[in-house]
């Protein structure tokens, strides 16, 4: 076994950067170099919560398991990072769930497609309408979903942050 040969899929993880081997060029046929612009988090609310979400206003969360959807063209994987950091300016709706006590990010999925595709793509009721929606033109509604007590991330994938 040599230490080549590590497959371009790991495109996606953390870091960003192709492995290919160097001055090596990118076979055709290969994934193309398209980093992921959108991403989803799978984020535990371990209580039910009441929680104000900057100008929306005060919404009770039942506890169980949500997803929110968002999207960076750039910087992707320093956003997520913000996301699961705690101390940090309240800036986006997700970051006062997030802030709130017993809340936590579980799981991260990132992809290439359109963040509201993605959203729409999971099942699930919309606890505080308008959430994380405020840039949607696609009628999603919000950007945050309820999935019950212990649902997971459909296509959670080795590498997401815990
Ligand atoms: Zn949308």
């Amino acid at each position: 076994m040599s230490a080549k040969g590590r497959p371009e899929r790991e495109l996606l993880h953390p870091g960003g950067k192709a492995r290919s081997a160097k001055g090596a060029p990118v076979s055709a046929g290969e994934a193309p170099a398209v980093a992921a612009t959108s991403y989803q988090l799978l984020i535990d609310v371990a209580r039910p919560l009441r929680c104000a979400i900057g100008r929306l206003g005060e919404f009770d969360f039942p506890a169980g398991r949500y997803v929110y959807t968002g999207s960076a063209r750039r910087n992707l994987e320093a956003r997520i990072a913000r996301h699961c950091r705690r101390e940090k300016t309240l800036r986006w709706h997700v970051d006062y769930l997030l802030a709130a006590p017993g809340v936590r990010v579980v799981d991260v999925l990132r992809s290439r497609r359109g963040e509201c595709a993605l959203n729409r793509a999971v099942g699930g009721g919309v606890p505080v309408r308008g959430f994380g929606a405020s840039d949607c033109r696609a009628g999603c509604g919000a950007h945050l979903k309820y999935l019950g007590p212990t649902a997971s991330l459909p296509a959670a994938r080795p590498g997401s942050t815990a």
